[in-house]
């Protein structure tokens, strides 16, 4: 293996021992510690981890998290209301509402209704139109973490072709317009792509965000690349990316494996985001 393994977990926990210094000097400067209000409709499995994660990352960067466990039945009416409610509590200073709601529940709706201001998520229209205008704003996550790893990978993006597989507004997008506004040449690949594995063999920096077990191989890396692998698949065989890691890593210069790539900044970005969005509170 050629390529040089991005070790997320490291760059999360730097991220996070950041945030936890800055909510020291938050507090010493306000008299308040920033509280992260998460909302979780149903009792789907997974989403209980997510939630459960979030909220130790929160408690372990020394910010506070109010939690509401709403049952699966809620209305789409009653879940607005909360959302409008932690949008108006002065406590408050991020909202998270896991995703997906039950599918009774139109999930834009509850996206647009909460705060942009406290949107740590970075996922209402007026934080996805700020990005799309090059303007400061709440980033989503993820988006945030990739552009992170790159940072602290010190990879130069000024002129670099990057290529992102996936044009979803949670990820593919954003990573798209983070890039472009970090002055790279930004191409977007999605499933009516023509030529899949060429046009990502173009990439000096290539984003794979497609949720896809194994999409790519060695034939879609340009030697000397750097890949950022978002895909998180659950298979019969484990959990798995958007690449493959083993054949990509001989031609790539570095890669993030999953797990331990991307999955880790998630997290991180979004105890920034809520610092952030603290901060930004007058
Ligand atoms: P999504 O909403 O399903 O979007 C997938 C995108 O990939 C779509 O734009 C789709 O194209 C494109 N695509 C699907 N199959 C393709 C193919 N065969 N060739 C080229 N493009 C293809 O997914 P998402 O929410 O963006 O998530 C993508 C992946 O990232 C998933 O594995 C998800 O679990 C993972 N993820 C990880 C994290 C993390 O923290 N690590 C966070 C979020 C998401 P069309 O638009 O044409 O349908």
């Amino acid at each position: 293996m050629a390529a040089r393994i991005i070790d997320g977990k490291a760059v999360a926990a730097a991220v996070r021992a950041r945030v936890a210094e800055e909510v020291v000097a938050y507090e010493e400067e306000r008299g308040r510690t920033p509280v992260l209000a998460t909302v979780l409709v149903g009792d789907d499995p997974a989403s209980q981890i997510y939630i459960r994660n979030k909220r130790k990352a929160c408690d372990e960067a020394g910010m506070r998290s109010v939690h509401h466990g709403l049952p699966a039945e809620t209305s789409e009416n009653e879940l607005l209301e909360l959302v409008g409610e932690l949008g108006l509590d002065c406590d408050v200073d991020g909202i998270l509402v896991q995703l997906p709601v039950p599918e009774h529940i139109d999930p834009d709706r509850v996206v647009r209704a909460i705060d942009p201001a406290k949107d740590v998520d970075g996922l209402t229209p007026v934080n996805a139109g700020l990005l799309a205008q090059g303007m400061p704003g709440l980033v989503s996550c993820t988006p945030a973490g990739v552009m992170e790893l790159l940072r602290h990978e010190g990879v130069e993006l000024e002129g670099a072709e990057a290529v992102v597989v996936g044009r979803s507004k949670l990820v593919g997008v954003p990573v798209a317009r983070l890039l472009l506004a970090a002055n790279a040449t930004v191409t977007v690949c999605h499933s009516r792509t023509r030529d899949l594995p060429g046009t990502c063999r173009r990439a000096d920096v290539l984003v794979a965000a497609a949720g896809v077990p194994h999409l790519l191989g060695a034939e879609a890396v340009k030697p000397g690349a750097i890949v950022i692998d978002v895909g998180v698949n659950r298979t019969e065989e484990g959990l798995r990316g958007d690449v493959d890691t083993e054949a990509a890593a001989e031609v790539a210069a570095a890669i993030t494996p999953v797990p331990g790539g991307v999955g880790p900044m998630t997290v991180a970005m979004l105890l920034a985001n809520t610092l952030a969005a603290a901060r930004s509170r007058v």
